[in-house]
């Protein structure tokens, strides 16, 4: 095992892709589409296995290049890209067969006999938008849905994470059908002639203001998109805790990509009675975790550009420091900092933090933590720290966020049949397992009647008699 620590460079994409050859490839794809290479059952399971070909053989190097775009230490590049990749690759052919065949339904009397079903139908040629944080599984991971659905795909990953782009372009066109799937590389000018083509679906992972802009385009096509956003994911200490346990997992889901996770916790709400004690822990385990100096640690990533960089340092003047804080410029560094005494109007409490920051701000009781979050837009994540059963049925009932996970932080979103998406500000629509499939076809209703009978009481001439009738039977 390479482990990764290398600093890396920020790039531009190693090799931007024409604007002849963005307009060559959607025809290309929407031509395939048509000819319904992708349709089969064949086509699309032996797909899926390139694609495990693909990650199996080349896990090396998308550590590599996670290491050159984010100094990803091992465990967490490989756990979070390769890996998760390949367990839903392989959950997906395993229920392949069964996710594509129709699905018979019971039918109402007035149409009877009749057979009716659900048809899942591939939607056609798929874009997928990727963001730079896990630059390899938020743009691959979705064209597994679009590939198992039967669609073309065009997988645009982020420009910010450049060599998981251009190592993403060269493994698509070397394991994949170039006739249906393909990677287009670029920023905003790329991105921006992708979304002027008709799709008949867009996937979008990112901030919520290109997610706007994103929906404005899709719209001049009547083209459905998904939209997985962020926000703040707010994260409850409640006094009666195991504390020990909910610090490790506070800290490794903060701090796991240097905070640079669209589910990480973003600021904790702790109860009045736990505060002190949970800072104490929180401090002890991030020394456990990165040492006395997390900054000679492997274990620890660094920040994906400059500027998010010097966002993230203007963000530690809130409150008092109660560990971490210290930077450094030209390795764009930041410690793992824990802020207390925060004030709700502290520009670290207006925006997503995604960065290794966590805030800690003190509530009275558990009541008031709901009425913070509840008067805050919908978080992707909700978190809650209790060994009280009705305390954590009290938040997943009088909350709405995309996800709950009671007493862990980022793993809910693991399961595969756990949907993943956001509500709200924090998104629209959900993927992984099943719900990518579903997301990338049609449920097309089907009703099929035999012509062996054929009575006459819906045709006219309408009479009493058969009006009787259609109101028995209806
Ligand atoms: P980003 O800068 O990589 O942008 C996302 C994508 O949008 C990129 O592919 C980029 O090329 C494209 N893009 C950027 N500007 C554009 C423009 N003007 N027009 C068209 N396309 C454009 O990523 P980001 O927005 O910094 O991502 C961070 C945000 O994403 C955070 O809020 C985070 O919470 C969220 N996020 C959500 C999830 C999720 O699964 N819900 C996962 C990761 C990140």
């Amino acid at each position: 095992m390479t482990v990764a620590a290398t600093t890396h460079q920020a790039t531009g994409p190693a090799r931007l892709t024409t604007d002849h050859e963005i307009l060559a490839t959607t025809e290309v794809l929407r031509g395939s589409f048509e000819a319904g290479v992708t349709r089969s059952y064949e086509w699309r399971s032996q797909q899926l296995r390139q694609f495990i070909r693909m990650v199996d053989e080349n896990q090396q190097a998308m550590v590599d290049a996670l290491a050159h775009d984010l100094s990803k230490p091992y465990f967490e590049a490989w756990s979070a890209e390769p890996q998760f990749l390949k367990a839903e690759l392989t959950h997906t052919l395993k229920h392949l067969a069964r996710w594509m065949k129709p699905r018979r339904v019971s039918v109402s009397m007035a149409v009877q006999p009749a057979r009716g079903y659900i048809q899942p139908e591939p939607l056609g040629v798929a874009l997928v938008i990727g963001a730079w944080n896990y630059p390899i599984q938020l743009s691959l991971g979705p064209a597994i849905g679009a590939i198992a659905a039967g669609n073309c795909v065009v997988i645009k990953p982020s420009e910010l994470a450049s060599a998981s782009s251009e190592l993403q372009r060269r493994l698509v066109d070397k394991y994949l059908d170039r006739e249906a799937v393909r990677v287009v590389e670029g920023g905003v000018a790329e991105t921006s002639l992708l979304l002027e083509q008709r799709w008949d679906h867009i996937f979008y992972t990112g901030g919520g203001a290109i997610g706007k802009v994103v929906m404005a385009a899709a719209a001049k096509h009547l083209t459905p998109v998904t939209l997985e956003l962020g926000g703040k994911s707010p994260c409850i200490v409640d006094q009666d805790v195991d504390l020990e346990t909910a610090a490790r997992r506070i800290v490794w889901g903060r701090f796991f990509n240097a905070g640079q996770t669209c589910v990480a916790p973003d600021y904790i709400l702790a109860h009045e009675a736990v505060e002190e004690p949970l800072i104490a822990k929180l401090k002890q385990v991030l020394k456990e975790f990165y040492g006395a100096d997390p900054k000679a640690s492997r274990d620890f990533a660094r920040i994906i550009n400059e500027r998010h960089f010097q966002r993230l340092k203007k963000l530690l003047g809130a409150g008092e420091v109660a560990v971490g804080g210290e930077t450094d410029e030209a390795e764009r560094y930041i410690a793992p900092t824990i802020l207390r005494n925060v004030k709700e109007t502290d520009p670290v409490m207006e925006d997503e933090i995604f960065g290794p920051i966590l805030p800690v701000i003190k509530v009275p009781n558990v009541d008031h933590a709901l009425r913070f979050i509840n008067s805050r837009p919908k978080p992707l994540a909700l978190y809650v720290f209790t060994k009280d059963k009705q305390v954590s049925a009290k938040v997943v009932e009088r909350t709405s966020s995309g996800g709950v996970c009671i007493n862990d932080a980022i793993s809910h979103m693991l399961p595969p049949d756990l949907p993943f998406g956001g509500v709200g500000a924090s998104g629209m629509g959900a993927y992984h397992g099943k719900r990518s499939f579903d997301t990338f076809s049609h449920q097309k209703s089907v009703l099929d009647k035999p012509t062996f009978v054929d009575p006459a009481l819906r045709y006219p001439p309408y009479t009493e008699e058969k009006l009787k009738w259609v109101r028995r039977l209806l």
